[in-house]
């Protein structure tokens, strides 16, 4: 990993300058200009007020599991100018593989079809919907304590059919598993959904969700604050599975990215913090 200090004004620490689809990179700033503005890709990116070091700042950026790999930056502006922070988006180490499921839900009828065009038009709109306020103080932890079955980012073939990539990480859960709120938050879905069967989304402020679905009973309602570690429901499977298992994701600026890599990231702020 590089780590690069970059002397515009004020010295600018800065890691995490090279992250594969699908993953988050973290770019960390120590006195960056006040009035300065990010993007990426044509992308807006929030700075970030950093949770254990005073007068620092991060961004988190998603990298869309759907692009290509390629040199890209981070373009910061500021009054007086604009610096460029070099950003290498690898292919990462993501397999394939092949699942059986009810035909219907690969070829879903005309019914079905419209109403996963709305569940999904419904998720999309909170997904993009960016919370200023935080809501988390805490590293993030995992819904349960149990073997992870099927990685974030395996491109799928259902019934020979390629449809897209997981989208999460799934959990080995035997039915009524209590499932756990990976940090605190906002509960701003709790439904039954075709694909996800029973689901809970819970809005962490600044662009950032967690996912929890197939579950087979829900614990909370849309609008409830949960405190980190509560049990938000149990685990099932519901929607379109294969099996019980829980499916936990982390939404972050719209895009799914790999939940487990987005915990890591978290926690080298808090990391980074208390080594100084
Ligand atoms: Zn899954």
């Amino acid at each position: 990993m590089r780590f690069l200090i970059f002397l515009w004004c004020c010295a600018v620490a800065m890691f995490g300058a090279e992250a594969a689809k699908g993953a988050t990179a973290l770019i960390e700033f120590a006195k960056i200009p006040k009035n300065a503005s990010l993007s990426f890709e044509g992308r807006d990116i929030a700075l970030l007020r950093h949770p254990a070091k005073a007068d620092t700042y991060f961004a988190l950026i998603a990298i869309d599991y759907r692009s290509t790999a390629r040199e890209s930056a981070l373009h910061v502006r500021y009054s007086g100018g604009e610096k460029k922070i070099p950003l290498t988006v690898t292919e990462g180490n993501y397999t394939q593989e092949t699942l059986s499921v009810a035909q219907e839900k690969v070829t879903p009828s005309k019914e079905q079809r419209e109403r996963t065009e709305r569940e999904y038009a419904e998720a999309m709109a909170i997904y993009r919907t960016h919370s200023p306020l935080r809501l988390w103080s805490r590293p993030f932890l995992l819904p349960m304590q149990s073997p992870i079955t099927s990685p974030f980012g395996t491109a799928r073939i259902y019934n020979g059919t390629l449809s897209g990539f997981h989208g999460g990480t799934d959990f080995r859960a035997a039915i009524g598993t209590p499932v756990h709120a990976a940090n605190s938050g906002k509960v701003v879905l709790a439904k039954d959904r075709f694909y996800a069967g029973g689901s809970v989304v819970i809005d962490h402020g600044e662009g950032i969700y967690t996912t929890y679905y197939h579950l087979s009973a829900l614990h909370v309602s849309v609008g409830d604050s949960v405190a980190q570690g509560a049990v938000i429901g149990l685990s099932g499977k519901s929607g379109r599975v294969s099996g019980p298992h829980l499916h936990y994701g982390v939404m972050l600026q719209g895009l799914s990215v790999d939940p487990l890599q987005f915990h890591a990231q978290i926690e080298r702020l808090f990391l980074s913090a208390s080594r100084n």
